[in-house]
């Protein structure tokens, strides 16, 4: 009894661990800036896409702020120059991997390697420039993550409010969320492909904003 306990309490552990990027456990990654400020940083996942990510970034320029997004290489292609827009425009971009299988957490180191470098070379292609920013597809860490991290000498961006914005929720229960979870450096994690981004993030910013916080940009 007590050792079905333990086992069950260290999986649990590994689980957490493994797909909570707060963890810190095998991958130091910013979660939260460290702040007394009410500023908190807006960062979206899977980009490009074709049609929703000129429609997000207008939104961000109409508001005055500058975000972070983490592409996948392999939708760089045919969006080369949507993915030197986000540059242009002065936000962050990062590694986001290329295939962004679900299968990337186990991929051997060598293949894992080579997937990111494949992403770094895509966004390289498209803006000129190497990005040191990482976040890992589906911000699972575990050893072979970490491994790579550090061989690769990647910054690991993670996040302190994830929206579960991709499940399409009612735009009232993400704003909830964001108000209940909201502190100063928050990191908030939104994507830019989804149908509708544009109308969610700026109801995100109005919110926000509503709360008393400014959207500050990451740097390092
Ligand atoms: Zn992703």
């Amino acid at each position: 009894m007590i050792v079905a306990l333990a086992i069950a309490i260290l999986l649990g552990f590994l689980f957490y661990a493994s797909y909570s990027i707060k963890s810190q456990v095998y991958v130091r990654a910013l979660c939260r800036v460290k702040t007394q400020e009410k500023v908190v940083y807006l960062t979206f996942d899977d980009a490009p896409d074709a049609v929703q990510t000129p429609k997000v970034l207008d939104v961000l320029k109409r508001n005055g702020i500058k975000a972070a997004f983490f592409c996948i290489g392999g939708r760089v292609a045919g969006c080369e120059s949507i993915v030197k827009r986000i540059a242009d425009d002065g936000h962050l971009i990062g590694n986001h991997s290329y295939s962004h299988k679900n299968t990337f957490p186990i991929l051997s180191r060598r293949t894992m390697i080579a997937d990111i470098e494949r992403c770094q070379s895509e966004l390289r292609r498209a803006t000129g420039t190497d990005t040191p920013f990482f976040r890992p597809p589906f911000g699972v860490t575990n050893p072979r993550v970490a491994h790579t991290v550090r061989k690769l000498n990647l910054k690991v961006i993670g996040w302190s409010i994830r929206t579960y914005d991709t499940n399409q929720p009612p735009v009232e229960k993400v704003l909830r969320r964001i108000r209940r979870h909201l502190k100063s450096g928050s990191i908030i994690l939104l994507h830019d492909g989804i149908s509708g981004s544009e109308t969610l993030l700026q109801a995100v910013i109005d919110t926000i904003r509503s709360e008393g916080y400014s959207f500050g940009e990451l740097k390092f």
